[in-house]
């Protein structure tokens, strides 16, 4: 018998495990990979706590954007968006660049020191078992909890069986497919993260240069369907990205490629439900990613906090797990809400390099930092209202 069973060992079911170890009760995390973090899906961009502070500023557990310093690989000091033409446009954005084995490896010794348990190497499922619900990779095997997480990332079968509308979700416009290598040998400057607005090889995303530190750097596209056309293939438009996009070619020239992996993001906000009488759903399983600039780690972390904090109300006072969504609504909600809707302006225009340059070009870089940062851009919100 477990107080809470967690399914997802990522930043979400980690952050929210470990606030309910803290309190004591039994909590276990189950992660299908064998190794915390690896392989890494992910850009490892993460923006530091003050401006992460300027971007959620309703965020009141500021302190699980806190990162130990030996789980850090790089800092940058800026972000430059480069418009499907070329142009560059340059804002200051303090960010770390995270090594994600290190720093989920931490969040894991965290929970055991505080009395939970983390499991590697187990595909767990959840068994609603009239309401006595069941985790683990089959129902002879699985252990009984009161209360599950949901944080298996995107999209989430532990969400989908506990009901929540994780099927109503799964539209072309509203997924990412997202694409990326680790490459070495480089000689990309080490302190600007860099993202391709390019219609041609990031169709319906962007790309991305985000320096790792050693001359390494993870590069990606991030593309939506509605946006390929029918003979394109993703793996072959990061190449183009690598090779054929002017500006990213002529930085990554000489590089090697170390891996490559591919993963779907939700891109459309958060889920209309994310929680149901026995489960919440956390993170990517919710939808919780930014969906104007992709970002779901420090999201991820937010809601995992505010789920482990739920679920400790749960068992102090029987306070239902609505209290859940109320609280990311309250911490999040006017922000991602911004987002969503300044992506659905953006994607009228997405489709158009001209169009989406000269947009670019009237915004300039402050109010593109806007937008990044999940504020409408100033002056120019009644716009983005109407395209939306
Ligand atoms: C290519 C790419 C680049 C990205 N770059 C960035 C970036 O630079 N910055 C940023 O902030 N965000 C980035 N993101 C998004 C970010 O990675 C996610 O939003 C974030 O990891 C969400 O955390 P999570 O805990 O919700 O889910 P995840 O990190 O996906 O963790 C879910 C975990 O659940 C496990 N799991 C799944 N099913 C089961 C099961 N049945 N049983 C047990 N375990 C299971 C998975 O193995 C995984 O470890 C990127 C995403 C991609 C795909």
């Amino acid at each position: 018998m477990y107080d809470v069973a967690v399914v997802g060992g990522g930043p979400g079911g980690l952050a929210a495990a470990s606030i309910i170890a803290k309190k004591g009760l039994k909590v276990k995390v189950f992660e299908k990979k064998k190794v915390l973090g690896t392989p890494v899906r992910c850009g490892e961009f993460f923006v530091v706590k003050e401006d992460m502070m300027r971007l959620l500023p309703r965020v009141k557990n500021p302190e699980v954007f806190d990162v130990p310093e030996e789980t850090i690989d790089n800092k940058c000091r800026d972000v430059r968006v480069i418009s499907p033409r070329g142009k560059a446009f340059e804002f200051p954005l303090a960010s770390y660049v995270l090594d994600r084995r290190k720093f989920e490896t931490h969040l894991a010794e965290t929970i055991i020191s505080y009395g939970g348990e983390v499991e590697v190497g187990v595909p767990a499922h959840y068994y609603p078992n009239n309401g006595q619900p069941l985790v683990g990779p089959s129902p002879d095997s699985a252990i009984q909890a009161d209360i599950v997480i949901a944080a298996d990332g995107y999209p989430s079968e532990t969400a989908t069986t506990a009901g929540l509308p994780e099927k109503e979700y799964a539209g072309p416009y509203r997924v990412a497919v997202n694409m990326e290598y680790l490459m070495t040998d480089l000689d990309v400057e080490q302190d600007v993260a860099e993202l391709y607005m390019d219609p041609r090889y990031s169709p319906g995303g962007y790309g991305w240069i985000i320096p790792k530190g050693e001359r390494r750097a993870n590069v990606g596209i991030g593309v939506r369907e509605p946006y390929l056309r029918r003979d394109w293939q993703i793996r072959d438009l990061l190449t183009g990205f690598v090779e054929k996009n002017k500006v990213a070619r002529a930085k990554l020239k000489g590089g090697q490629k170390a891996s490559m992996i591919a993963d779907s993001l939700p891109v459309d906000g958060p889920l209309s439900r994310t929680y149901s009488e026995r489960v919440v759903a956390v993170g990517d399983a919710a939808g919780m990613v930014m969906p104007t600039n992709g970002g779901g780690i420090q999201t991820a972390l937010v809601t995992g906090h505010l789920a482990g904090e739920a679920a400790v109300r749960y068992f102090e006072n029987q306070t239902p797990l609505s209290s859940y969504e109320e609280a990311w609504k309250d911490q999040l909600g006017v922000e991602m809400e911004n987002s969503r809707l300044m992506r659905q302006a953006s994607d009228r225009l997405m489709g158009h390099a001209f169009w989406f340059s000269v947009l670019l070009r009237m915004m300039g870089s402050r109010r593109i930092a806007d937008v990044v940062m999940c504020q409408m851009p100033r002056g120019m919100g009644p716009l983005f209202r109407l395209l939306a």
